[in-house]
């Protein structure tokens, strides 16, 4: 403890610091300052960094979503305040729990968080050791995940994480024989565009042998209901992204799921020193974050919010009527991810002489500067009928208004093309 007698003696002589400059602080701020502490100073013009139109939807490369005023305010309101991070960890997930009909919840920091800590959740139960072991010493340990070879995927990693292996089936039939006593878990990536084993069978086969199945939903919102969905039909866990469709903090998500495996969870989570979720903090204003998204997100309506996106789509494509040969649509994409309607713009190239990916670029260097969707000019992209000749336009990131300033720059790229 003579470390802590140290920092006592350097934290008096820090508050007499403050006491003899106390005259200086309490002095009335400059007009100017006042601002800037009111409104908080603008730091991407401070850092000389673009502020984005996005165009495209929720890519963590361009910060996905933003909060809604609700939701800024609690978390700028939660930063007021220290408090016990156990008591708000609990009663955020108590409270997620009862808002999601679900056993238990648990905020992550994010979708890919959630994942690795519910593997180690199933892998760690009634094993209090091992959350200090995983990775590196998996003796005695089950450490085997089956899954689709269809939904291997990018997020394979955050399982990985924990020490396990993959174990690759096909059919129902590969299925039912993956399962032996090293089998922790069985994976199911939701917004998977192939594989032959639907939900349901593949959380009734993975019970028929006492194993616990995950669902990663991480950006399967709207419908709202998908929060509730998942769990009702019986996968003992899902993840969610918090700051895609729900629209809360960039780096929060949800575990949700049995009660049992939440609670083996919380000891592999951070603020636990010696576990693997300790990289993974979740501050309190992103765990109050989480919460008010949550209550916003649930006042919402998935038709009001499909009207919207409508509407937007449509004010666009409106604004480019003149465009030789271009015809407009709005789709939804056929898988569960991203399920909110996009604006789709094909057209003659060799009468309005630029690229899909050259109008994306010239959007992008343009200002203020536009990210359309990636699926832009290339083929069957998340879902989409896009190609070569297609430009996805993503509505729903759009701040009120910004869809005319698409529209806009839109209408001046392929105008200009058309008459060149
Ligand atoms: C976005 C996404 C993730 C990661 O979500 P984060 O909240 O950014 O960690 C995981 N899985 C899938 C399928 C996703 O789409």
């Amino acid at each position: 403890m003579s470390g802590f007698r140290g920092t006592r003696r350097r934290f008096l002589a820090f508050s007499n610091a403050i006491l003899t400059a106390g005259g200086l602080a309490s002095r009335p701020l400059a007009a100017a300052d006042s601002h800037k502490v009111a409104e908080g100073e603008d730091y991407y013009d401070k850092l000389g960094v673009t502020k984005i139109i996005n165009a495209a939807g929720t890519y963590t490369a361009l910060t996905a979503s933003t909060m809604p005023p609700s939701v800024q305010a609690a978390v700028a309101r939660a930063a007021k305040h220290p408090v016990r991070l156990a008591e708000l960890q609990k009663a955020a997930g108590e409270y997620i729990a009862r808002l999601l009909h679900c056993e238990g919840a648990l905020v992550t920091a994010g979708a890919a968080s959630a994942l690795t800590l519910g593997t180690a959740a199933c892998m760690t139960m009634g094993k209090r050791a091992a959350v200090h072991n995983i990775p590196i010493d998996l003796a005695g340990l089950k450490n085997e995940v089956i899954v689709q070879k269809a939904h291997r995927y990018d997020y394979d990693h955050a399982l990985a994480n924990c020490g396990i292996r993959f174990v690759e089936v096909e059919t129902i039939q590969q299925y039912e024989s993956a399962f032996n006593d090293r089998t922790v878990m069985t994976h199911y990536f939701n917004a998977a565009e192939a594989g032959q084993i639907g939900r349901e069978d593949w959380v009734r086969v993975a019970h028929s042998h006492g194993v616990p199945c995950f669902n990663d939903a991480a950006a399967d919102v709207p419908p709202i209901s998908n929060l509730w969905k998942y769990t009702q039909m019986g996968f003992d866990l899902v993840a969610f992204s918090g700051g895609k469709g729900i629209r809360g903090p960039q780096n929060a998500g949800l575990l949700l799921g049995r009660k049992d495996l939440i609670a083996a969870a919380v000891p592999n989570n951070s603020p636990n020193s010696d576990s693997i979720g300790r990289g993974m903090k979740v501050a309190k204003e992103q765990i109050v974050g989480m919460v008010a998204a949550l209550d916003w997100f649930l006042s919402q309506t998935d038709a009001a919010m499909e009207t919207e996106f409508r509407r937007r789509a449509e004010r666009i494509a409106a604004q480019l009527k003149s465009i030789p040969t271009l015809e407009a649509s709005i789709v939804i994409p056929n898988v569960a991810a991203n399920a909110v309607p996009h604006l789709l713009l094909r057209y003659d190239q060799n009468r309005v002489k630029v690229s899909p990916l050259a109008v994306a670029s010239e959007l992008r260097k343009g200002s203020p500067s536009i990210e359309l969707n990636p699926a832009t000019g290339r083929k069957g992209g998340g879902g989409l009928p896009s190609d070569e000749s297609t430009i996805v336009v993503g509505v729903w990131m759009l701040e009120p208004g910004e869809e005319l300033t698409v529209a806009h720059r839109l209408h001046e790229v392929l105008g200009k093309a058309a008459n060149a």
